[in-house]
């Protein structure tokens, strides 16, 4: 009952497109003040090839979504955020296997592959003022919640309230990965705009696949 099958994930990741073409000025601002002013821009450009990419041949399984859509970041967004994040949809691609449909334990793990890509691709820590500071705390919440056997809707709640808890933390950081290194200490006082992304990632879970 608790479990989500290709076209709710297929949802949930539209829901993902929508959200970040209507963040797409935050997301901008947010790199202009500490990188190069295109974060929005990568990301949206990244997610329209990606419902394209839907559109031309209907993913059929888990699997085959996640693989589309990292194949489809890692080719059509440059700079940082378009390998990691690619990566982290191949990983995740790899840990659904062939099931058909993700309950939250599946879910859990497969959050847990993406994130493991993006650690293994970037080498950044939590702390380091990157999108591993929100989706860091947004896997230790949801294979918490999976642990404990709770309901999906009540287990991503949790995770998107520790993503943003994660998001909001990078304010003060001094930046030591990424564009954003490149400023040292005035990059303190700024949100880092991939772990805005990438809780835009978590919120459009909790919208899409607790219908
Ligand atoms: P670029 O910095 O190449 O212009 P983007 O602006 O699209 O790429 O993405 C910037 C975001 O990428 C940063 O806000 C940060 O969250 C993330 N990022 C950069 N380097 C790393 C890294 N090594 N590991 C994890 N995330 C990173
Ligand atoms: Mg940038
Ligand atoms: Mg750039």
């Amino acid at each position: 009952t608790d479990s989500v099958d290709t076209a709710a994930l297929t949802a949930w990741l539209r829901e993902f497109a929508r959200l970040i073409a209507a963040d797409k000025q935050l997301l901008t601002d947010l790199d202009a003040a500490i990188g190069d002013a295109d974060h929005g821009a990568n990301m949206d450009r990244g997610m329209t090839a990606v419902l394209a990419a839907y559109e031309e041949a209907p993913p059929a399984t888990p699997a085959e979504l996640f693989k589309r859509t990292g194949m489809t970041l890692v080719s059509k967004v440059g700079g940082a955020s378009g390998p990691l994040y690619g990566t982290a949809f191949l990983r995740m691609a790899a840990a659904a296997g062939e099931a058909t449909s993700l309950g939250v334990d599946d879910l859990a793990r497969v959050l847990r592959a993406g994130l493991d890509g993006i650690l293994a691709r970037g080498k950044a820590a939590v702390g380091d003022k990157t999108m591993v500071d929100a989706l860091t705390p947004a896997a230790d919440a949801l294979d918490a919640a999976a642990a404990a056997g709770r309901p999906l809707p009540e287990a991503l709640k949790a995770t998107v309230r520790a993503a943003e808890e994660g998001r909001d933390a990078t304010i003060p950081l001094t930046a030591r990965k990424g564009r954003a290194s490149y400023l040292g200490e005035r990059s303190a006082g700024h949100q880092d705009p991939g772990a805005t992304s990438a809780t835009l990632l978590l919120t459009a879970a909790a919208t899409a696949l607790t219908g």
